[in-house]
């Protein structure tokens, strides 16, 4: 018996990061399942299918209206930066000096397009560091 934890992913045991309700509207494929008066957090653990949950029930990837690329099932299409358009099969070590660079001229709007709903360099550099092995 798995006893529920609020904020803790109800899948992987592991902490959640709180979100609001306002920017899971942005990700979420069906926002009918979005409910007040609860705390949603985001799972970040890269082998968990879960990318938010609350204390009654979590959103899996297929669930929502864009691929997570930090996600491990996800395709080499999904994105890892979705304010400059980069895709997984695309991560480089020449990545992060390019979106740094496109963020001088352009500021990136992460906290409304990223399904983490904060910057992307943290996870990419996550997957970099995976990726080196
Ligand atoms: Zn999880």
């Amino acid at each position: 018996m798995i006893f529920k934890v609020d904020g803790q992913c109800p899948k992987c045991a592991k902490k959640g990061k709180k979100i609001s309700l306002k920017k899971m509207k942005h990700h979420v494929d069906d926002i009918s399942y979005l409910k007040e008066h609860f705390n949603y957090y985001i799972c970040k653990n890269t082998h968990c299918e879960v990318v938010y949950f609350n204390i009654m029930n979590e959103f899996l990837t297929h669930q929502l209206n864009k691929e997570v690329g930090y996600k491990q099932s996800s395709s080499s299409d999904a994105l890892v930066c979705y304010c400059y358009n980069i895709k997984k099969s695309q991560l480089n070590e020449n990545t992060l000096g390019y979106i740094e660079t496109k963020m001088e001229e352009y500021p990136c709007a992460c906290g409304t397009r990223n399904p983490y709903a904060s910057c992307c360099l943290g996870e990419i550099k996550k997957l970099l560091k995976a990726k080196r092995g």
